[in-house]
């Protein structure tokens, strides 16, 4: 499951995050959260990669630990982080063993990264608030974008419906949403509309669509591939 920009935008800005292992994965979560002004801790066991990240600036502060050991995590100051990204795909038993630590030790959100579907159970099962597979969302997110590309982001609600960001149709151009009647025409909803950094949601029946704009619409698959895109 994706994330939109939309839904993204909506967080709280002085959330403080905490990243365990600076693999790629791990790396990428840093310097993106740090890139959009989020205070982030990043930890590796690895001194190397710790250095690398301070070095490099993906995060805010960076300490070698071992987050298997709940009194290293208690002194780095993890507990008391918002959310805490356990980014450990390779090593089966510190994935586990660590997201446990965490949420044991009461981290309100805690996303951990699985590397096989039973993988993802157990980390559940030890309290994973969510749980991740980048290599196959990575591959489905492709999938979808090779077919179909006017599609700016996409959120999958369920298998049968999902929330997609797409550019206002030129067809759309300077007609209102009573005018285009989406929901009668095309069975969807529209949720937002705004130029991809800011949104008015709920829009009004009298809102005009420009073309360039993006829009944030929610139906079915099958209705939203009838989209004139
Ligand atoms: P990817 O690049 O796809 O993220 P990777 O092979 O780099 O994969 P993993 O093998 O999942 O990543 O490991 C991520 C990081 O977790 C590694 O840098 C590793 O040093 C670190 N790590 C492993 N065990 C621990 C631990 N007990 N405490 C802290 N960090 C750990």
């Amino acid at each position: 499951m994706k994330s939109l920009n939309f839904l993204a935008n909506s967080n709280t800005k002085n959330r403080q995050f905490a990243v365990i292992g600076l693999g790629r994965f791990g790396r990428a979560v840093c310097a993106s959260l740090h890139k959009m002004g989020y205070e982030v801790l990043g930890t590796d066991i690895d001194e190397r990669l710790v250095n690398q990240a301070l070095t490099q600036r993906i995060a805010s502060h960076a300490i070698q630990l071992d987050s298997t050991e709940p009194e290293s995590l208690k002194e780095a100051g993890i507990f008391e982080m918002d959310t805490v990204i356990v980014a450990i795909g390779n090593y089966l038993q510190e994935s586990i063993i660590t997201t446990l630590n965490v949420k044991e030790a009461g981290v309100e959100q805690v996303v951990s990264k699985a590397s096989s579907e039973i993988h993802g159970k157990v980390l559940r099962r030890v309290g994973a608030d969510r749980v991740v597979f980048p290599e196959y969302e990575a591959g489905c997110a492709l999938a979808s974008n090779l077919t179909q590309p006017a599609f700016l982001d996409r959120f999958e609600l369920d298998i049968e419906n999902s929330i997609v960001e797409v550019l206002v149709p030129r067809e759309f151009h300077n007609q209102t949403l009573s005018q285009l009647d989406l929901r009668k025409r095309f069975g969807l909803n529209v949720l937002a509309i705004g130029n991809g950094e800011k949104f008015i949601t709920n829009p009004n029946p009298s809102q005009v669509l420009k073309e360039g704009l993006v829009m944030v619409v929610i139906g079915s698959n099958k209705n939203l591939q009838r989209l004139p895109l």
